[in-house]
């Protein structure tokens, strides 16, 4: 039988939104490619391999109930009614005896949409009470910035690049995600566009930009400050146009006069020369873009960094033409209202921070929650791998008093810690509604192949678990198809209503009035006077007050997302053995080569892995890739037991960056086929 062939829209954690083609024979997805008549000409890796994922051993196919010990990866299959039996009972009687908040959801939207986060599962967990998850895990502190500042105004459109004359990519790697803006810089660039990189990794060839600056990790704040403090010396702001449309920009300022270049080059680690070129050209250029990406925020200074970002084109008036002005998040322009389709939630427990799951289930923490933590319910999220302090996490999720379940469609980290493990659909197996962030476009999903095994979507999880807990709500009884086209009708996209083709699988591509978006023209922000206001609420009582870093050990980590994962996901196939990436200077002084099997370590935590050293990193700063798995580690460690669990004044977020570490040799003897390796310390 000849292939057939079905569309989507991919619905993975990246700005970019594409639509996709699937080829399917005898039921099974045969390759992933783009959607070429929809307008995608390219797809990632990661995608168009999304049947190494889709087949792989490791894929749970039915539900599964711990048969071993804790963390041990021992399981028996169950039937779902005997996995919804159990779930169930265990939900009602930690409510009973405990209270609501005894249960926590822990998820994240990596790899769903908007109808398997925060929609029906919200239902069930507020009518159980349960304790509420501040997602703080990623892109809060920028996101609450943005909404302080402009309100979530719409930003430039990557197809509006090309027309800029100055670009800032500053805290984003497009080459590992968002890789449809890369041919947009090529372009730029052919037009004769300067562009400028802000990043402690060098992520793109020298004929690719003009200028790198490798900030140390956790000093965007000095240095955005020191060229407003250029600017203003300068007499290169546009204060007609601050008078005007903004607010705040005195506490801007003042804050900005205690830096000088001097003084922030030394702080950040690089020439104030630079500086004062990137500076410069920003002043001088029109159009000029800002790509603010979210590698910045993950430090106690990331939040006041990315206002300062923000407010750059503010200040200079760069805005009111096509290609000038910034991009953060470009999901701005779409509204949607989950109260729209499940009713408004009365739901005022207590709000625990997901950055912080490991002190939270951890009885040695010394921070004892009341009650405890007794029902752990994971889904589109594998905290071992992506939550700081790994090791005291897992010492948390081996409680024998801790019943925790994991929905997912592998076998991750997480899932080996289970109680009980639920199989999941995949995107290409399920139902979802995507709205990029990238590209102003909004996509439905239906399933393009059935469900391997007996996996199920999230929605078809939590609507079983509403009825079997005698909950009355309409919304537990819907299947998926009525929800996404529920949700679609309450989906607005540039202040209309969505296409009712997204309803059943199509796209939806929506302007502003023109082809795209122009800031403070056909969009302007959305804040209660329409102004912009340049020192958000959302910083606190110091606004961009700047903290210096730890100096305990000697090396800042930094975990970027790499070109073969979305956060976690992928890691059951990729990353197969985990490197960290030194610099030749720093390598050196350690007696270090590329192959080496090294000991990263602070006093939180280490991680055994292997060496790669090159000058992709600058000096002091050293790099593992984020979200890779246990397995891809010498001592079943990963970055995040490297990293601290503080929270940042702004959005009480993650501060990975702040990790700092030192590294060694190891010697390394094989022990056991089951304990394969154990460390010789140098
Ligand atoms: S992950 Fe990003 S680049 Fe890859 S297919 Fe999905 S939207 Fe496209």
């Amino acid at each position: 039988m000849p292939a057939a062939k079905a569309t989507t829209t991919c619905v993975l954690d990246c700005p970019d939104g594409c639509a996709l083609e699937v080829e399917i024979e005898d039921g099974r997805v045969r390759s992933v490619g783009p959607d070429r008549s929809a307008g995608t000409e390219f797809i990632c890796g990661k995608v168009a391999g999304f049947d190494r994922r889709l087949y792989h051993r490791d894929r749970i196919l039915t539900p599964l109930r711990r048969r071993g010990a804790k963390g041990g990866g021992d399981f028996e299959p169950i039937s779902w009614d005997a996995a919804l039996d159990e779930l169930s009972g265990r939900l009602g009687e930690a409510r009973d005896r405990w209270g609501g908040e005894s249960i926590l959801p822990y998820h994240y939207g990596g790899s769903n949409g908007l109808l398997t986060d925060e929609l029906i599962d919200d239902l069930l967990f507020a009518r159980l009470g349960a304790s509420r998850l501040a997602k703080t895990i990623c892109a809060v502190p920028a996101t609450e910035v943005a909404l302080g500042m402009y309100g979530k105004m719409p930003g430039v459109a990557f197809e509006d690049y090309p027309r800029a004359q100055c670009i800032v990519i500053w805290g984003a790697n497009p080459k590992g995600s968002n890789i449809h803006l890369v041919p947009q810089l090529r372009e730029a660039k052919r037009r004769g566009a300067f562009i400028a990189a802000i990043d402690p990794r060098r992520n793109f060839g020298a004929p690719e930009i003009d200028l790198h600056l490798p900030v140390l990790p956790g000093q965007d704040l000095p240095l955005a400050l020191a060229m407003i403090n250029w600017w203003r010396r300068e007499g290169a702001l546009d204060e007609r146009f601050l008078a005007a449309s903004t607010t705040g920009a005195e506490t801007l300022l003042k804050r900005a006069a205690g830096w000088p270049l001097a003084r922030a080059a030394a702080v950040c680690g690089v020439e104030a020369d630079a500086i004062r070129e990137l500076a410069k050209r920003l002043a001088e250029s029109s159009p000029a873009v800002v790509r603010c990406g979210w590698g910045l925020e993950r430090n106690r200074n990331g939040g006041q960094a990315v206002a300062a970002v923000l407010a750059i084109p503010a200040l200079l008036g760069k805005f009111g033409v096509r290609g000038g002005g910034y991009t953060l998040s470009n999901n701005g322009g779409s509204r949607f209202d989950p109260a729209a389709v499940i009713g408004s939630l009365d739901w005022r427990t207590r709000r625990l921070n997901m950055t912080q799951l490991a002190r939270q289930l951890d009885p040695e923490s010394g921070e004892p929650l009341e009650p405890p933590v007794k029902v752990l319910f994971v889904y589109n999220a594998n905290p071992v791998a992506t939550v700081p302090r790994q090791g005291v996490l897992e010492r948390g999720l081996g409680r024998d008093d801790l019943y925790t379940v994991v929905h997912d469609q592998v076998m991750t980290d997480t899932a080996r810690w289970a109680d009980l493990v639920l199989p999941a659909a995949t995107f290409l197996e399920g139902t979802d509604l995507k709205v990029s962030y990238g590209e102003y476009v909004a996509g439905g999903l239906r399933p393009v192949v059935a469900p391997a095994g007996e996996a199920r979507t999230n929605m078809q999880l939590f609507g079983a678990l509403g009825q079997r807990l005698g909950f009355g709500d309409a919304a537990f009884a819907w299947s998926d198809a009525e929800i996404l086209e529920r949700a679609t009708a309450a989906l607005e996209l540039d202040g209309r209503r969505a296409a009712t083709a997204v309803a059943t699988g199509g796209r939806d591509r929506y302007d502003f009035g023109g082809a795209t978006p122009i800031q403070f023209d056909s969009v302007r922000p959305r804040t209660v006077d329409g102004k912009v206001h340049l020192t958000p609420d959302a910083l606190g009582p110091q606004p961009f007050a700047w903290q210096a870093p730890d100096d305990d050990y000697p090396l800042a980590l930094v975990t970027p997302a790499s070109s073969r994962l979305v956060t976690s996901m992928f890691g059951e196939t990729s990353v197969d053995r985990l490197t960290m990436t030194i610099h030749p200077e720093d390598a050196h002084g350690r007696g270090l080569a590329s192959g080496d099997r090294v000991r990263v370590f602070n006093a939180i935590g280490e991680v055994h892995c292997v060496a790669r050293v090159d000058d992709s990193v600058r000096p002091g700063v050293v790099s593992m890739p984020k979200g890779a798995w246990r397995r891809s580690s010498l001592n079943g460690a990963t970055s995040t037991a490297l990293c601290p669990d503080d929270a940042q004044v702004v959005g009480d977020a993650a501060c990975f960056n702040d990790a700092r570490v030192e590294i060694e040799a190891l010697r390394y003897r094989q022990r056991s086929p089951s304990s394969p390796w154990a460390a010789i310390p140098s």
